[in-house]
């Protein structure tokens, strides 16, 4: 590599030719027999001059510095030659041919001999980095992709040159590091490379690797009046390295010297992803690569500036704007500028106007959106969602993706068996036998019979309808706050949505198990059990209507209920009493289930009942609709005595995939041990909380299913509803997705996803403990 590192450093530091803009119209009538004007454009290290020809053709001749390499411009102009080839409709450069028919003539300079070309001139402005707008920041993505999958198949001996700007041979930038001013910039660009050295480079050769562009900036990127990219320019830097280096060079081309640097970043990847989607390491990559880029670009500037000061403004015109980004990609880290800068947001209608149109297209009965500021998800990741303009939020809110968002093995499950067959069960499946299989495994051997539905209601709707059939009683009773679904039968079963309404005659409620502020308190002797014996209260209201009771419906982790973890005799005198008077049990674990409480799959496990049936929903394909009801074969056996069941949906093979993936995920990412290690984490550090903080009335739960209930006064435990939406607002602001709970929707609801770590739990209490703070001090600040 040694002869090609003195050729690479030649060409950096040589001086650029020193034409005339007279010699340059000469020299166009000698080598290639043009007639015209020649008038100088900008470049660095060579020198380009805009020929107009007296037939109205425009060119432009470029004459390389004396230190270029022959076989470099060859190779220049082949790529561009491939480029048009692949890609006609990519506007790239035509090559005129010298009188002599070559496509490189000669001039001679006081440093010695130039190569010169004559190349198109490519129509359209350049556009000043802020005021690209979205449309043209896509395209410029579009053309990126589009010129490096033009460029897949070509290759060339001269490729393999070592160019200090190729960011592939970071490291021999350390010597020119020196010239860097010490201060900031000087340890942003060390810590850039140490960075660099250590996490990227020994993954570098696993990354796409081909000829690139090498240079594709908005300096050589030409805009024509609609928006899309007229004009490539500027092959000099062509050489064999990552594909990435090229949307690296672009981004920091596209984002530097904007403020919403990110957003605009995120456009440009978008725009390049709709050509040619990036591979897993690129994504991860990517911010080191464009930091990589700034800290090239700030060191290069730095060594030349001490080569030429006098050219110092010309030198240094990017750096103040580079120095920023580099200093925010920094501050951010590359976990979220990765999330930021992949958040595929492409410009689309948004905000208002969305809301808006949402309103009208789904009317005043659609569920209200959840912040004063609604927020629009476009893509999420493990514990982070993002939003449209790329920023991300931890997500301590969603049960839904319990193995972390947009997981990869559970969305491969989906789309290979999606390519595959999805059908229904009238037909032989082997993957719907092995679910059935593997959940049944998990409950207590009296549940040994399972039925696939599409969701959680559809799963209480079905337990519901069966057990009263099978008991002939029709009466239900729920906890005062529940919800169990939006069907006829659900919803009547879900005192939360009933409004001013009231009770159907067929359903009574029991009071939540809330030991914190309700009838019976933690202190009293057996509070769980006199909850419980309310259950009789409310059987001889039913018969008082009419009714015998046919099941009995409990969300074992009182998520409607503001969120309770009663002590297992609870559940226990609650079934036993349920059982005396001929009523079923239903477990409904579509919230609590699937390893949330951190003990077992099932949230009723740690109480040691045996319920009569049990229903699953929400997490169970991870945001694939699938749900189940899993029952005795007994009363499987009764129903089927009276009628069938069979869904078109339920149980087709594409959902059952996506439910084993979770199963094994959960399995082998040991995500219930998770969920009890790291909610007890976060409930002792909300306890701590608690000490600075009066409003925290109570932290309780289990796993990571926590409640926090706020109050306005310790004493009274009157419940805070007002603090808790401001403080749920507030770091929705702050970057922290939280929900609210409970009769007074005063409890802060906490149930992320389990793949939720200790950091992520430091974090959500920080915000916390600020929003909490900003609420006591009167002011709710709302960063922009
Ligand atoms: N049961 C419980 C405990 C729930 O929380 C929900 C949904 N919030 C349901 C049932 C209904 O599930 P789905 O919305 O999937 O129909």
């Amino acid at each position: 590599m040694g002869a090609s590192d003195v050729d690479a450093g030649a060409v950096l530091s040589a001086e650029p030719p020193k034409f005339s803009e007279a010699d340059a119209a000469r020299i166009a009538l000698e080598v290639f027999g043009t007639h015209g004007t020649a008038l100088s454009l900008r470049s660095e290290r060579d020198q380009n001059f805009h020929l107009k020809l007296a037939d109205g053709e425009e060119w432009v001749l470029k004459i390389s510095n004396t230190g270029e390499d022959a076989a470099v411009v060859e190779m220049e102009n082949a790529g561009m030659e491939h480029a048009s080839r692949v890609d006609p409709a990519l506007p790239v450069p035509a090559i005129r041919p010298t009188l002599a028919g070559g496509a490189i003539g000669f001039a001679d300079g006081q440093e010695g001999r130039h190569l010169v070309r004559l190349v198109q001139f490519m129509p359209g402005a350049l556009v000043d980095v802020e005021k690209l707008d979205d449309r043209q920041l896509r395209e410029f993505g579009a053309t990126l992709a589009r010129l490096g999958r033009s460029l897949r198949g070509f290759f060339h001996p001269a490729a393999g040159r070592v160019l200090q700007w190729d960011i592939q041979h970071a490291p021999k930038l350390r010597p020119l590091v020196a010239s860097v001013e010490p201060g900031v910039e000087l340890e942003l660009v060390t810590q850039t490379l140490d960075r660099w050295e250590s996490a990227v480079e020994p993954r570098f050769s696993l990354l796409r690797a081909q000829i690139v562009h090498g240079d594709l900036s908005l300096d050589n990127a030409l805009f024509a009046p609609d928006g899309t990219v007229s004009g490539v320019i500027d092959f000099g830097d062509m050489s064999h390295t990552a594909l990435l280096c090229d949307l690296a060079v672009g981004l920091v081309s596209t984002m530097a010297g904007r403020v919403d640097a990110l957003r605009a970043g995120a456009v440009v990847v978008a725009g390049y992803e709709t050509v040619m989607p990036l591979e897993p390491l690129e994504r991860e990559l990517l911010p080191a690569f464009v930091e990589m880029r700034l800290a090239t670009s700030l060191a290069i500037a730095a060594w030349r500036v001490g080569m030429y000061p006098d050219n110092a403004d010309y030198i240094t015109v990017d750096s103040p704007r580079f120095l920023s980004l580099l200093s925010e990609l920094e501050g951010l880290g590359a976990e979220a500028a990765a999330a930021a800068l992949a958040s595929n947001c492409l410009p689309g209608v948004g905000g208002d106007e969305l809301v808006r149109r949402r309103r009208r297209a789904f009317g005043p009965a659609m569920q209200s959106l959840t912040y004063d500021r609604p927020l629009q998800m476009v893509r999420a990741e493990g514990v982070w969602m993002i939003d449209a303009g790329g920023r991300r939020y931890l997500d301590a809110y969603n049960n839904v993706p319990v193995v972390g968002h947009s997981h990869p093995r559970v969305a491969d499950a989906i789309a290979r068996q999606g390519r595959l067959l999805s059908t229904n069960m009238r037909y032989l499946h082997a993957a719907a036998v092995e679910l059935a299989e593997r959940l049944l495994s998990t409950t207590p051997p009296e549940i040994d019979t399972c039925l696939f539905v599409n969701s959680g209601s559809e799963a209480n709707e079905l337990a519901w309808r069966i057990l009263t059939a099978t008991t002939g009683q029709g009466g239900g009773v729920v906890t005062e706050h529940a919800y169990h679904g939006v069907t006829t039968a659900t919803a009547a079963l879900s005192p939360e949505e009933w409004g001013d309404q009231g009770p159907p005659a067929h359903v009574a409620l029991i009071p939540a198990p809330d030991g914190y502020r309700g009838q019976f308190r933690y202190e009293e002797d057996r509070y769980a059990e006199r909850y419980a014996a309310c259950l009789d209260d409310a059987v001889a209201t039913l018969r008082e209507r009419g009714f015998e009771p046919g099941a009995v419906v409990i969300d074992s982790g009182y998520t409607s209920d503001g969120i309770l973890a009663p002590p297992p005799e609870y559940l226990r005198e609650l079934v036993r009493r349920a059982h005396d008077v001929g009523a079923g049990f239903v477990a409904d674990e579509v919230q609590a289930g699937h390893g949330r409480t951190g003990e077992h799959l099932w949230s009723f496990t740690a109480s040691g009942v045996v319920p009569d049936m049990v229903t699953l929903g929400k997490p169970m394909g991870n945001g694939y609709p699938v749900a189940a009801v899993l029952l005795r074969s007994d009363i499987a056996a009764a129903m089927a005595e009276r009628t069938t069941y069979f869904s078109t949906f339920g149980g087709n093979p594409v959902a059952c995939a996506a439910a084993l993936a979770v199963l094994d995920v959960i399995e082998e990412e040991q995500l219930i041990d998770n969920a009890r290690v790291v909610g007890a984490y976060l409930r002792g550090l909300l306890e701590e909380l608690a000490a600075s903080h009066a409003s925290i009335g109570e932290v309780r739960g289990r796993g990571l299913m926590i409640g926090v209930e706020l109050v306005v006064d310790r004493e009274t435990r009157e419940p805070d509803s007002a603090l808790a939406r401001s403080v749920v607002n507030h770091l929705r602001e702050s970057g922290v997705l939280v929900g609210r709970s409970g009769k007074a929707d005063s409890a802060l609801k906490i149930r992320p996803p389990l793949v939720f770590k200790r950091d992520h739990a430091d974090l959500l209490v920080t915000r916390l403990d600020e929003a909490l703070a900003a609420a006591a001090g009167g002011r709710v600040v709302i960063p922009e």
